[in-house]
């Protein structure tokens, strides 16, 4: 076991890593001495190096064409990004939009595909879902007049356990069947890294009639997904973790083409509207059929821009390398954390295909920890009240990266 624990064997590996030329392709942060061992593209992916370059190229042709470039150039800017994105959750044609930001989505999408009656009025969520996403089902329940006390379920790990257990989620879903509006989970928990079996969770949640939903912020990008064939009902994700777009990149949405007709309750605006009557400035609404039909603005091409930039990156790759790529990093970081620091405890599903990039660990001291850690050029993040999150990323991490980062955990369990 120990014999994985040495440069040259994660030298080796990085030698016969069949993605290691794809680490070229991004900026990496230098450190204070020397490179960043960057572990947090869970929070902000690293930077395509042809970002820049798109960027300026954008600027170029709006300081060349103003207005005009808008039917040479921006109109449809968004369709050539969407086709990129089909492989990546799974998707068919009309199903994804890009638009607005991750929660503002949540909220657009719920609009929709939360539609409380007196019998059926309740939600399901995670205890634990990330803030964003509670504040914006509370504050829907109240704009409907429910009780967020008493229509929101929220599902919780059994005692002394971190993460959710399918045939709880399985369980309560059928256990509030009829009453039940709407679940919607994460992919993967940005908290334990768990990714939940959304295939299941979706097949029971059709079973009751309720609408079914995923946040994805974690998921998309990092895990396989096939929304479509799940039958999921819609799914939003932000572009700027594992997608590698930016801060604040615009968000994806999906929605199944069985509600490509929809034509229940929604926010509506210019952009959702047919291109053929777009400008014939009627006050009807007529939507695009699919996903499109929930746009509301124009898009931001400046923030859409470095998306291109990240999608070819992941259509060079391909969805399953990047998986296989994945389960080989973090399982060697997983095997180093388990033989040499016996004493840190990964709350991480430890089956590959119930997680992603994603480790999250207990460390005594954790805080402290991670200080160290920052003072030696490692980028991870700590999240209250216990817990050091690290993503290796197949796309730009190293296995002598994860070596370094053992090694300097090890030394600190010395000192
Ligand atoms: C990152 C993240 C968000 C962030 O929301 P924004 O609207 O993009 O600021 C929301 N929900 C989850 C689960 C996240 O992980």
């Amino acid at each position: 076991m120990n014999n994985l624990f040495s440069a040259e064997f994660a030298s080796n590996l990085d030698n016969n890593n069949p993605l290691s030329s794809i680490r070229e392709k991004f900026n990496y942060p230098e450190g204070n001495s020397s490179p960043t061992l960057y572990f947090s593209g869970n929070s902000l992916g690293l930077q395509p190096k042809a970002v820049q370059s798109l960027l300026v190229e954008q600027s170029r042709l709006w300081g060349k064409y103003g207005a005009k470039g808008y039917f040479a150039h921006w109109v449809n800017f968004h369709k050539h990004l969407i086709e990129g994105f089909l492989p990546i959750v799974g998707a068919q044609n009309g199903e994804v939009m890009l638009m607005n930001a991750l929660t503002v989505n949540l909220h657009l999408l719920l609009i929709s595909f939360y539609q409380p009656t007196i019998q059926r009025h309740k939600i399901i969520i995670e205890k634990d879902a990330f803030p964003s996403d509670q504040y914006a089902i509370a504050s829907q329940l109240e704009l409907h007049g429910y009780n967020p006390k008493t229509s929101i379920i929220k599902l919780k790990p059994k005692p002394n356990e971190k993460c959710l257990k399918t045939e709880d989620i399985i369980n309560t879903i059928e256990t509030h069947g009829k009453s039940l509006a709407t679940v919607m989970l994460g992919g993967v928990n940005y908290y334990t890294g768990q990714k939940y079996d959304m295939k299941e969770i979706a097949k029971i949640s059709n079973k009751v009639g309720a609408y079914v939903g995923f946040d994805l912020a974690h998921a998309a990008g990092n895990v396989k997904l096939d929304l479509h064939d799940w039958n999921v009902d819609f799914a939003a994700w932000c572009n700027y973790k594992y997608l590698n777009s930016g801060p604040g990149a615009p968000s994806g949405i999906f929605i199944h083409n069985k509600h490509s007709e929809w034509n229940g309750p929604r926010l509506a605006g210019w952009w959702g509207n047919n291109i053929s009557n777009r400008f014939s400035m009627d006050s009807k609404f007529d939507p695009i059929k699919g996903a499109e039909g929930w746009s509301i603005s124009n898009s931001p091409i400046f923030s859409m821009t470095p998306i291109k930039a990240s999608l070819d990156i992941y259509n060079q790759v391909g969805m399953n390398n990047f998986i296989k790529g994945s389960q080989n990093l973090t399982g060697y970081l997983e095997e180093l954390i388990h033989s040499i620091l016996p004493k840190v405890e990964i709350i991480t599903p430890k089956i590959k295909e119930d997680r992603g990039c994603q480790l999250s660990m207990i460390i005594k001291n954790g805080k402290a920890v991670q200080k160290y850690l920052e003072s030696n050029n490692v980028v991870c993040d700590w999240r209250e009240p216990d817990v050091i999150r690290l993503a290796p990323n197949p796309l730009y991490n190293t296995y002598s990266e994860i070596y370094k980062l053992v090694s300097l955990l090890n030394s600190y369990d010395k000192t």
